[in-house]
């Protein structure tokens, strides 16, 4: 008979469960409690059974959840009881397929410090093997092929285990114990070293010395990672650096750095305890950081005061950038905004005129990530794209819910894709910028890819109101019925979302362009979110783009429409910089004059591209929002003067603005000095508007709220008049996050 104190209980793990050595703790703590029973993966977490003493059962439970493996995360623990079966082994039982939606994934894992001190060490067996994991850390989404996290579900299933790995994972004392994507030198992936025409040049030990000679002799190298492919050459070597921007088409867009580790980083920057913090975490994401006096060629991030730093997440980004000793410059492996390249035979193809060299190797990447930006706002993390380690986004619904299965399909720049499930919302990783048909291709990928890992099928599709976006248009192929939403509403949806906070509300969405329910082009929107209702309250006084797309591009044209504005035709030489000549100038103002190709736009980010020309920063941009960037960049420190936007109506009037700008450019304030007071007012405007309407509650969404003077300005003058004010932190704040707010009226 059975002793009446021994119990059996059924226990079930929700959250992210899998893939982070959650089955081999379970199995230690059982044992070491001297519980029988067994532990395996399901589709929708981690389900066991436990049986022993009554005592004995308690202390597991607590230790369950007190101890949990750090890079997982709990959402639910539920327990059943059951009859005692009387057995006495613990096992960890094979996985159930995955039948139900609902399944948290494991994001990639930087390779953990144990892991890193065996890849140092020469007496290990692993010394040196580029592909070193456990149970905690090592590639999970980029190489998952379905799920539940098995080695035969992953690109790892090429690798079949050699007898001493296999020893190792089935071991319950080794820390490999049923780690998924254990290998070793014998059984695992290889490295090798091509020339541009797909030739081995090194292969095994040589890799990585050959790889940093060149880098050191100023050559461009293709890096394959488990997520895709990186461009990297000297950042200290200003001639590498500049060939690469010719080489890859971008001009001046910012490139991100990676360090060989934190102690050279800190020799470089001062960081914050928080900046520290992210850049060590498991996600390893790019970290915005002030520049400072840091040595790396100004050709890195020119005229930008920030810099996107990295610290080496694979263990064969730890071997190269060891060996290299010092910073790389580490960027997407594309030509220009198309998407990431993670094939080595396509990257071959595409990178052959831009890398000289490529280190590759033979593990299948299913997933291509770009690596996740980050950065500190207030002293708290924002997510400004969604990449490795962060993506995807997943969050639990909190009572907005959805009868059926919901597809939003994001704007045209920075897209993403987003589903409302019954009980969770996804956002997808960064896809690039719609319009390549690389990009079109991966972003219809990724719809397919979704639907298939979380065994879902969309009945409803929501998109941007924009006819022309791509996305918009390919909504028109897909099946399901669809639904637009405006831009802006579904910038503000998207903090509503991120923060399941609940109106009545003050809504501020302010970017470069999206496209307006009056048909204009929208960018300084001011919406009053009610319970049953949103309504836009009041907006920039609208302005021409002459030439459309190509003012877009041409801060210097956008200057002179406000002039003209401002002063009509005595405009024709006021431009402090003239950035025409007199024939581009009289058709200019012929093009506003007569409004000929020129669209109307109360866009905030066209302010900040006016000023920037104003002042002598920027007259044509190369990359989105360089104007604004650059103006953020020279802002003089402890200014509290302000220009002063006008209210009147429902029309913020920017007149006075211009006029003051002009005044000050000719009585010689600096540059610096005009930078701040146009951040200053456009603060202050948020803060006077929320006070009139009398807002307990503001949401601020929108690229130009990437902009980190502007933003924490805003958010401390609102919190000085205890105004409770909410960002986008998880879910990017520019384009990125759109998807995810396109869900809002689905699920409210
Ligand atoms: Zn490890
Ligand atoms: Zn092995």
């Amino acid at each position: 008979m059975l002793n009446e104190q021994r119990k059996r209980l059924e226990i079930q793990l929700r959250g992210r469960v899998q893939g982070v050595g959650c089955r081999p703790f379970v199995y230690h703590l059982a044992t070491t409690h001297g519980l029988s029973g067994w532990v395996k993966n399901i589709s929708s977490g981690v389900r066991m059974e436990i049986e022993g003493e009554d005592y004995q059962l308690s202390q597991f439970a607590k230790k369950l959840q007190m101890d949990f493996p750090s890079c997982g995360a709990l959402s639910s623990v539920t327990e059943k009881s059951l009859s005692p079966l009387g057995n006495s082994e613990f096992r960890i039982l094979d996985s159930e397929v995955a039948e139900s939606v609902s399944n948290y994934i494991q994001p990639d894992q930087a390779i953990c410090s144990l892991c890193l001190e065996e890849l140092f060490a020469p007496e290990n067996r692993r010394f040196h093997f580029p592909f070193i994991s456990c149970s905690s850390c090592g590639p999970r989404f980029a190489i998952m092929e379905s799920l539940p996290f098995d080695r035969e579900l992953t690109s790892m299933r090429d690798f079949p285990k050699c007898s001493c790995c296999r020893a190792e994972y089935k071991d319950p004392n080794d820390r490999r114990f049923h780690a998924e994507t254990i290998s070793c030198k014998q059984c695992g992936p290889q490295v090798c070293v091509w020339d541009n025409k797909g030739n081995t040049i090194a292969a095994g030990g040589e890799v990585f010395p050959l790889t940093s000679n060149a880098l050191r002799d100023g050559k461009i190298v293709a890096v394959k990672s488990d997520t895709g492919f990186h461009l990297m050459v000297d950042a200290r070597n200003e001639k590498a650096v500049d060939e690469l921007r010719r080489r890859k088409r971008r001009p001046t867009k910012p490139f991100a750095v990676i360090y060989p580790d934190i102690a050279v980083v800190e020799t470089e920057f001062k960081l914050t305890d928080l900046e520290r913090e992210i850049l060590c975490s498991p996600k390893r994401p790019i970290v915005l950081i002030n520049k400072g006096k840091c040595t790396i060629s100004s050709s890195v991030a020119p005229n930008n005061a920030n810099l996107g730093v990295m610290l080496p997440c694979s263990p064969l980004q730890h071997l190269l950038t060891r060996e290299f000793g010092n910073a790389l410059v580490a960027t997407s492996g594309n030509i220009s905004e198309e998407s990431l390249c993670f094939d080595e035979s396509l990257a071959l193809e595409r990178l052959k005129n831009i890398a000289d060299i490529f280190l590759v190797h033979n593990r299948r990447t299913v997933r291509p990530l770009d690596d996740s930006v980050v950065r500190v706002v207030s002293n708290e993390e924002q997510v400004l794209r969604l990449g490795r380690g962060y993506a995807p986004y997943i969050q639990k619904s909190m009572g907005r819910k959805t009868s059926e299965v919901v597809l939003a399909l994001g704007a045209q720049e920075k897209s993403s894709i987003a589903f409302a499930t019954g009980d969770y919302l996804f956002l997808s990783q960064h896809i690039g910028e719609l319009g390549f048909s690389s990009t079109n291709e991966r972003f219809l990928r990724t719809v397919d890819d979704y639907e298939e890992l979380f065994s879902i099928k969309p009945k409803k599709i929501v998109c941007d109101i924009h006819p022309d976006y791509t996305s918009s248009k390919l909504s028109l192929k897909m099946t399901a019925p669809s639904n637009q939403v405006q831009h802006h509403l579904a910038h503000i949806n998207s903090v509503i979302l991120e923060h399941g906070i609940a109106p009545p509300l003050l809504g501020v969405a302010w970017d470069g362009t999206g496209y307006g329910s009056d048909g204009s082009i929208w960018g300084g929107e001011f919406f009053s979110c009610q319970t049953k209702q949103i309504s836009r309250i009041c907006s920039f006084r609208k302005f021409g783009l002459p030439g459309g797309e190509v003012a877009v591009r041409e801060p210097r044209r956008v200057a002179m429409s406000l002039l003209f504005e401002v002063y009509k035709e005595k405009c024709f030489d006021l431009h402090p910089s003239t950035p025409f000549n007199e024939i581009e100038l009289s058709v200019l103002l012929k093009m506003l004059k007569n409004k000929y190709q020129t669209p109307e736009t109360s866009s905030v980010g066209r302010l900040f591209d006016a000023v920037a020309s104003l002042v002598g920063l920027v007259q044509k941009s190369s990359y989105e929002a360089e104007a604004a960037v650059q103006l953020e960049s020279v802002i003089a420190e402890g200014v509290s003067e302000a220009y002063a936007f006008q209210l009147r109506g429902l029309q913020i009037d920017w007149s006075g603005v211009i006029k003051a700008v002009m005044a000050d450019l000719a009585s010689d304030v600096s540059v610096g000095v005009i930078s701040a007071k146009f951040h200053n007012a456009l603060s202050n405007l948020i803060s006077n508007i929320v006070r009139d309407q009398s807002y307990s509650r503001v949401v601020l969404s929108g690229g130009c709220f990437q902009n980190k003077y502007l933003l924490e300005r805003t958010i401390q003058n609102l919190r000085e008049r205890d105004i409770d004010v909410y960002w986008n932190q998880q879910v990017p704040i520019n384009d990125g996050g759109v998807s995810f707010g396109q869900l809002g009226l689905e699920v409210s």
